[in-house]
Parts: structure tokens; C-alpha cells; sequence
């Protein structure tokens, strides 16, 4: 096992073809710390001709990584894996620079983005094809399961490492090469995880970094798209990029995995432990400071219970300590960047105008950073205001009320989003028929975190395809080849 620590600078340039890489036109964009709004480190700024470069390089590296044995990627992954965990505090101090959490939630996510290597360094050799009893005497039929090809990462940054890790080890233990294309917010973990995972074996062209500004990612998106040398996308964002995305890739009928946003609902039953359904409601709204795709998005609270709910979240929410992530007892960062800001604001903005009542909150908190936002608890919300109805990522809890079981799911299932889906309920039978009802990928039953690398992550109607993580993580990057096997002599 490999002890390395690390306390040198950064990598600060793009990771291509095993070298460290410069954008041709030697453009580059500042990396920005959301805490404090000051540059922490300036990447290369790439463009679709440099990112041809990396493709060119994925594909070479396909010749031999595809020929590798099962067992040879899987030890190659666990020694990246290893070398993670050695590293874990100083991955959580990127991911609190670049993302702005808390250190504590930092250090879960690390856990949890390590973990995904791990979990695939098993799948790896468990990569079965199948054995099908044939109709007919004189056939036999087998299938087996081959890596795609290179394959084009887009991944978000609210997850720094987490979406990363969750997509490149399926695609490599699969057998695929990958170029990678982080968010232009946290393209430092991406080029530190390039880094470790040199260090861990893994050939050169193997995984490649383009690291691109918002300006450039758009070229640098449809030409991964639409390039024929590229053989799935798999894609975590917003649900507008995703669309495009799927569209570009239909000019090469490419395999696609898309994990977009959510509208998730969090539903508390008369019956339910309100502690607990609190304790499980400020668990999923402020983590990451409400800026995750599972993030509740609307507390549906049954009539009855829904005063006591109010007042119990509000009291946990009044104990959340704001503040830069790197401080000790700050348990809520700031939201990512100025977008992020503005959208908040004109969500709850919006709710005040048309009549909702703000119990708590409702402001930018200036006084931390131009970042920062107050914990929000909304209340009279109508179906026509924006925090009903889009995704807010962001601290602000909107609480609505319902009588009917009925009643309670028809407002759950009023979106076109369904990734996530929570509730509280202490009656078997009911948890069995909104289980069934929920038109989500994903359901809490008395529980707000839910996301594990032994689970399938991912989500229905426009929350996307695919599933990611579990034992169908890889499957994301494999076809099925069927072979039959004709004229055998079985006597
Ligand atoms: P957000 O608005 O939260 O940043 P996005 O969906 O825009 O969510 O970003 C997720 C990822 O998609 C990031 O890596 C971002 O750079 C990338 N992205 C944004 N626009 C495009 C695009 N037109 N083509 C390809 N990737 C894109």
C-alpha cells in the first residue's frame, strides 16, 4: 500500500495522455474559493482542439487497456483506491476550496467518492456474461459483456470527487478509457484524482482531464458528443445541459447516462416520528447547503402534524452555524457562485411577491461573503410560485400542507422531474402504497440520506437515464455481444 501524502502545490494544468497539458491557444480561468471569492489557483482553458487531443489519446490507450485482464484493472483500481484513502484530508481540503463544505461534510463526500473505487475495483472481475440454454441442438448461445470505448465524463461540482469517482471507475473497470470534463468550479480535485491515479499504475491515455471555463465548455461538450471516437457520455447536471447533450449524441446514436436535477418531495404522515422526520429533513435540505440533486425540495406535511413540523425544523434550522467550511463548528457554506446566488434570491424573492409567508430567512447573508444565503423557511406556498415548482438548490425549505394520502401524492407526483423521494410514515401498509406510488428512482422510507455506492443511483421521467453505482454501475459502460455458436456435434 502506498503512504503517500501529499503537501506539494496543486497540478494546475490539464491532464492529457499521462502528461501535464497546457491549452494550445494558452488561455486559462480562475478557480474560485465560493467562501471568500478569491482565485485559488488559475487551470488551462481548453478548447475542442485540444480535447481532439485527448480523445486521439483515449483511443489509443483502448488498444491494450481493453485487452487487459479483469483482475488486472481490479488490483489497478485498488491501488488508486489506496492511495484515496491515504489521502483523504488533503481531498477534503479541495473539495471545502473548491465547493465550499463544511470540512466535515467534505471528509463524507471524500468517503463516499473512495468508495466507488472501491466497489468497482470489486466489479470489476465480476464483469459475467451470460450462458443461455439454446432451442435448438446443433447451437449454442453465449453472451458477453465488452467495454464501450472511450468515454466522455461531464460531471458537476457539487460533488467534486464523488461524480468523478462514481462514473471513471465503472467506465475503467469496464475496460473503457475516459476523458473526463469536470465542472469549471472544481476542476482541482479532478486534475488531483489524474494525479493519484498515475501514481496507482494506471497507463497513460487511460484517464484524461480537460479542464475548460464556462465560455468553452460548450464546444468542448458537443464535440465529445458528436466525435465518432467517443462511445458513451455519461453526464451528472442540470436537466436543460442534459437535454442537449442527448441530443447531440443522437448524431452518432451514442450510448448516454444522464443524472439531472430533481424536485424531490419529502412527505411527513399524521403518525410519523416528527423528530425524527426533522432530524431526516435537515439531513437532506442542508447538506451541501441545498445544492444536491436528492436535496428535499418540498416538504409535503400532512395537515394535522404540520404546525409542529414548522416550529421543530425551524429550531434545528435557527442551530445551523454559517460561516467558511475550513472553520471549526460551520456546518453551512456558501452556495457556489453568483448564478447560484441570483437564482435563490428570485426564487424566494418570487415567493414573497405572490403572498407565500417567509418564517425564517429570506435574505442573502452578506455579512459571511457575497455568497452566502440564509437558511429559508417558507410557508403558503401556492402552485404557482417558483419554489413549488423548480428545483431551488439552495437553503430554503418550502413546507406545504395536504389532508389525504391521496392528496399528499398527487403533489409529490405534480412534477416532471423524479429522482429522489423521501417520507415518514409509521403504517406498513401505507409505506408499501406510496413506496409503489412515488414516481421517483429513488425512495427514503423514514430516511433523508440515501445515496450508497452499493445502491442504484439514478432517476425517472426527466431526471434522467441510466443507473449509477450498485452492480448496474457498469453496466453503463458495456454492450451485450451475443455469440451462437452453429454445427456442433452434441453426439
Ligand atoms: P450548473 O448550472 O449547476 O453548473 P450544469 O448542468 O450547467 O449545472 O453543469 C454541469 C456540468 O455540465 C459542468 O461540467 C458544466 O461545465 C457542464 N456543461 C455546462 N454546459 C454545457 C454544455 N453546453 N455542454 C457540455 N457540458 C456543459
Amino acid at each position: 500500500m502506498c503512504a503517500l501524502r501529499y503537501s506539494s502545490s496543486w497540478p494546475t494544468k490539464a491532464y492529457v495522455n499521462g502528461q501535464w497539458y497546457d491549452a494550445k491557444s494558452g488561455k486559462t480561468f480562475d478557480v474560485i474559493n465560493p467562501a471568500t471569492g478569491k482565485a485559488i489557483a488559475t487551470v488551462p482553458d481548453l478548447d475542442a482542439s485540444d480535447v481532439q487531443v485527448a480523445i486521439n489519446a483515449a483511443n489509443d490507450a483502448f488498444k491494450t487497456w481493453k485487452k487487459t485482464t479483469a483482475k488486472e484493472r481490479s488490483d489497478l483500481l485498488r491501488n488508486w483506491y489506496n492511495i484515496l484513502v491515504d489521502n483523504k484530508e488533503y481531498l477534503a481540503e479541495i473539495v471545502t476550496a473548491e465547493a465550499g463544505k463544511p470540512l466535515a461534510e467534505s471528509l463524507g463526500e471524500v468517503a463516499y467518492g473512495n468508495s466507488f473505487v472501491e466497489w468497482f475495483s470489486e466489479e470489476a472481475r465480476r464483469n459475467y456474461g451470460e450462458y443461455v440454454p439454446s432451442p435448438i441442438k446443433s447451437k449454442e448461445i453465449l453472451m458477453i459483456r465488452q467495454p464501450l470505448g472511450p468515454v466522455g465524463l461531464i460531471t458537476p461540482w457539487n460533488f467534486p470527487i464523488a461524480m468523478i469517482t462514481r462514473k471513471a471507475s465503472a467506465a475503467l473497470a469496464a475496460g473503457c478509457t475516459c476523458v473526463i470534463k469536470p465542472a469549471e468550479n472544481t476542476p482541482i480535485m479532478a486534475l488531483v484524482l489524474a494525479k493519484f491515479a498515475e501514481d496507482a499504475g494506471i497507463p497513460k491515455g487511460v484517464i484524461n482531464v480537460v479542464t475548460a471555463s464556462r465560455a468553452n465548455t460548450p464546444q468542448v461538450g458537443q464535440l465529445l458528443c458528436e466525435s465518432p471516437d467517443i462511445y458513451g457520455i455519461s453526464f451528472t447536471g442540470s436537466t436543460e445541459v442534459g437535454k442537449l447533450l442527448y441530443k447531440q449524441c443522437s448524431s452518432t446514436v451514442k450510448r448516454i447516462g444522464l443524472e439531472l436535477g430533481g424536485n424531490a418531495p419529502f412527505i411527513v404522515f399524521e403518525g410519523a416520528d416528527v423528530d425524527k422526520a426533522v432530524a431526516g429533513a435537515m439531513a437532506s435540505k442542508f447538506r451541501n447547503c441545498g445544492q444536491t440533486c436528492v436535496s428535499a425540495n418540498r416538504f409535503i406535511i400532512q395537515n394535522k402534524i404540520f404546525p409542529e413540523f414548522v416550529t421543530k425544523l425551524q429550531s434545528a434550522m435557527e442551530k445551523l452555524v454559517i460561516g467558511n467550511g475550513k472553520d471549526s463548528g460551520v456546518n453551512m457554506g456558501p452556495l457556489i457562485n453568483m448564478s447560484q446566488v441570483e437564482k435563490v434570491d428570485r426564487i424566494v424573492n418570487d415567493a414573497k411577491s405572490k403572498g407565500a409567508t417567509i418564517v425564517m430567512g429570506g435574505n442573502r447573508a452578506q455579512t459571511f461573503g457575497e455568497r452566502f444565503y440564509e437558511p429559508t423557511l417558507i410557508t403558503d406556498v401556492k402552485e404557482n410560485m417558483a419554489c413549488y415548482v423548480e428545483e431551488i438548490f439552495g437553503p430554503v425549505a418550502v413546507c406545504i400542507g395536504f389532508d389525504t394520502e391521496e392528496e399528499g401524492l398527487k403533489i409529490a407526483n405534480s412534477t416532471n422531474r423524479g429522482l429522489a423521494g423521501y417520507f415518514y410514515s409509521n403504517d406498513l401498509s401505507q409505506v408499501w402504497r406510496v413506496t409503489k406510488a412515488l414516481e421517483v428512482g429513488m425512495v427514503g422510507v423514514n430516511e433523508g440520506i440515501i445515496s450508497s455506492t452499493e445502491a442504484a443511483f439514478g432517476g425517472v421521467k426527466e431526471s434522467g437515464l441510466g443507473r449509477e453505482g450498485s452492480s448496474h454501475g457498469m453496466e453503463e459502460y458495456t454492450e451485450i455481444k451475443y455469440v451462437c455458436f452453429g454445427n456442433i456435434q452434441q453426439e
